[in-house]
């Protein structure tokens, strides 16, 4: 069988496009059945969530992938709900989020924080009773990667810590963290001296900072200032290069695995 990935995009949103072209591009490069839904910005709810009832059902199709941001008038949260669980392998759907929190697994974990946690195993760095910090707390990063790290399994097993924009001396935190992971969607925001030495630092921001000298008129930055972060830390992701890639990778991951368990083979 050939693992089947539906990605929609509403709108034109340059950065969203950039994403699904790359998701899709990968997924055809492993050699699965890729398909990408490009909708206008117009689209209504209804709309969208017909298009997802049709994936829902189609059996080619084994993830279903909607690109976030939805514009204004779409709420995100009923098109989350509307995918089927099992074809979820964005892992945002309550079913799946709720089952990552249990320590389920035959849930689908949300790809960047699963791509982060494989990064750290990959690499070789111990987790078990290390102090995480993660900076962020949205439900797409910050709040699944927590449920990850806290797990009672190889690859977690780590006291973890999760800041916000109310969090008090934030840096305090950030100093303790054996594992730093940000994800505060602001350029370069946690430096040098927010770091410990020695630490890990996963930076999974990704942000657009205008920049004439560049040919697109911008270049990629992460949530941490690498050139002084780097000179603290033992180890620290790049942005572009990092945690991006990971991402990708998981949905792949994923995808196949939804279409090991359509079939009964996982
Ligand atoms: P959100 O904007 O949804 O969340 C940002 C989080 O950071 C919030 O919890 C916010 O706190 C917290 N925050 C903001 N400012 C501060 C501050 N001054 N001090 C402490 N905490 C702060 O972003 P996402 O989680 O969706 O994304 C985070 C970053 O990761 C972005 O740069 C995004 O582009 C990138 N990203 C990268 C991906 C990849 O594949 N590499 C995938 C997804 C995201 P509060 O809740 O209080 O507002």
């Amino acid at each position: 069988m050939r693992p089947g990935l539906a990605v929609v995009l509403v709108g034109d949103d340059p950065a969203s496009a950039v994403y699904v072209r790359a998701k899709a591009k990968a997924s055809e490069e492993a050699g699965m059945y890729s398909i990408t839904v490009r909708l206008p910005a117009a689209t209504t709810e209804a709309e969208l969530l017909q298009h997802v009832d049709q994936l829902n059902a189609d059996p080619s199709i084994h993830g279903i992938l909607v690109q976030m941001p939805l514009p204004k008038h779409i709420s995100a949260e009923v098109v989350i709900r509307r995918v089927r669980p099992e074809k979820d392998v964005d892992g945002f759907h309550p079913v799946n989020a709720g089952k990552l929190l249990n320590g389920d697994t035959d849930g689908f974990a949300p790809c960047t924080p699963a791509g982060v946690q494989e990064l750290l195993v990959r690499c070789g760095v111990k987790t078990k009773g290390a102090e995480c910090v993660i900076v962020g707390r949205s439900s797409i990063v910050g709040k699944p990667m927590a449920a990850l790290m806290m797990q009672d399994r190889p690859g977690a097993n780590a006291t973890v810590t999760v800041c916000h924009s109310r969090t008090t001396d934030l840096a305090g935190h950030t100093k303790r963290a054996d594992i730093l992971i940000v994800a505060a969607g602001r350029p370069k925001f946690v430096t040098g001296p927010m770091v410990k030495p020695g630490a890990v630092v996963i930076d999974v921001g990704i942000n657009r900072v205008d920049d004439a000298r560049a040919k697109r008129g911008y270049i990629l930055v992460g949530d941490v200032d690498f050139a002084s972060a780097r000179e603290v830390a033992r180890l620290i992701t790049p942005v572009p290069g990092g945690v991006g890639p990971m991402t990708i990778a998981m949905l792949l991951k994923n995808t196949v695995r939804a279409a090991q368990l359509s079939a009964g083979l996982a």
